[in-house]
């Protein structure tokens, strides 16, 4: 057998993969992986569909097709009031992760450090490896996931490249605020930074709070890959498809690694997402709608011994065991899983020491009768 010598040796199979095989094996309820458990919208099924039956069946364009293009820059200059030009800064591509590893991919050598805020989505660290790169974990504030900025300042060093962000936060459902704005933007003063933002929860925010794009920013928007997944917006996880918005000299080197990895995404989805983002309520509608969730799936948990910190966006929320056990997160959600019939992902492995803080990741974008039967099955516990 050919020797390998894998850039990767510590990585394994992803938390995601991992419990989301156990819960089929189980027949458990999938709390776990954050994907909606209901349908999608027929109207953008149907736009795809009729995409396909008209022939839109070939490549698209490398940098994806047009009026998809011209439609993302609309919503984001109607959104954020930032005027992007289509042809030179928007590129579409399969998914969020794919936008975040091209944009480190397209600034990285090796030797140069990343700065990335622990608990981390789980890509974030094999992509700035894989690249040579060395990752400079920061942990956020245990008790609320804010960014300790001090910390942030304190891991600067000479060969500080790029900051990773994402607002809201998966796992915690933190968002940032106008202070990490301002911190963001006396940091980049202070160190010339690129920064990835990975916001592809950018709808999903609850309680009255706005998304903080890095895209109202035009100082940090100059330095910024910003990446999106419709998968996200528009139910569709399993479609792949998002965008990397950045300036046109970051594009331009974005778009060297893209065109020789995918080089262009499915033609039909584009076409039909095109037409259906003219529906501005689809996506404005987004947040109230995971928030009714969000606050049904804590209403029939109250009777559980779980405890529930805050969750502002994304589809996730974290709770706390302390009061059922005082196992280490990781078995505790293989057994849940197995003795209990309901699926979710161990914090720690967000962090890469994995650090076990007695807290589950809960995914609420179920249909009510979902929440309810896991809520069900977890009030025995
Ligand atoms: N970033 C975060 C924080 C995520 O939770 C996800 C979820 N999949 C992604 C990126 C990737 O999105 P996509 O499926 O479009 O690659
Ligand atoms: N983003 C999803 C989550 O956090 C999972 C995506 C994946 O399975 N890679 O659950």
């Amino acid at each position: 057998m050919l020797a390998l010598n894998s850039k990767l040796p510590e990585v394994g199979t992803t938390i995601f993969t991992t419990m989301s095989a156990l819960a089929a094996k189980h027949d458990a309820i999938n709390l776990g992986q954050g994907f909606p458990d209901f349908p999608m919208n027929q109207q953008l099924v149907d736009a795809v569909s009729k995409a396909m039956l008209n022939n839109y069946n070939q490549y698209a364009p490398m940098p994806g097709w047009m009026p998809l293009r011209e439609a993302i820059a609309e919503k984001i200059q109607y959104l954020y009031g930032a005027g992007v030009d289509p042809d030179q800064e928007i590129t579409i591509t399969p998914g969020g992760t794919y936008a975040i590893f091209s944009a480190l991919t397209a600034i990285l050598s090796p030797g140069d450090e990343v700065i990335v805020l622990e608990p981390a989505y789980d890509s974030y660290i094999p992509n700035i490896v894989v690249n040579g790169a060395k990752p400079i974990l920061v942990s956020l504030n245990p008790a609320d996931f804010s960014i300790n900025w001090e910390a942030v300042n304190a891991a600067l060093s000479a060969s500080t490249k790029a900051i990773i962000l994402n607002s809201p936060h998966n796992p915690s459902g933190a968002v940032l605020k106008e202070n990490d704005i301002t911190e963001l933007q006396k940091l980049i003063r202070k160190k010339d930074l690129f920064i990835i933002s990975d916001e592809v929860y950018e709808h999903l925010i609850f309680d009255g709070r706005s998304h903080l794009s890095m895209l109202r920013y035009p100082d940090l928007r100059e330095r910024s890959f910003v990446c999106f997944s419709f998968g996200k917006t528009y139910h569709c996880t399993g479609w792949k498809l998002g965008y990397c918005v950045a300036p046109a000299e970051l594009t331009r080197e974005f778009r060297k690694i893209h065109q020789f990895n995918c080089f262009s995404c499915h033609t039909p989805s584009q076409v039909g997402i095109a037409e259906y983002l003219q529906h501005r309520d689809a996506y404005q509608e987004l947040g109230g709608f995971l928030q009714q969730k969000r606050d049904h799936f804590l209403q029939c948990m109250k009777d559980t011994r779980f405890r529930f910190l805050p969750s502002y966006g994304s589809y996730f929320i974290l709770a706390s065991y302390e009061q059922i056990t005082d196992e280490e997160d990781a078995a505790f959600a293989i057994r849940l899983t197995e003795q209990y019939g309901v699926a979710t992902i161990p914090v720690s492995a967000f962090y890469q020491q994995r650090v076990s803080q007695k807290l589950l990741r809960f995914c609420f974008a179920k249909k009510e009768s979902t929440l309810e039967k896991a809520a069900e099955r977890l009030r025995n516990l």
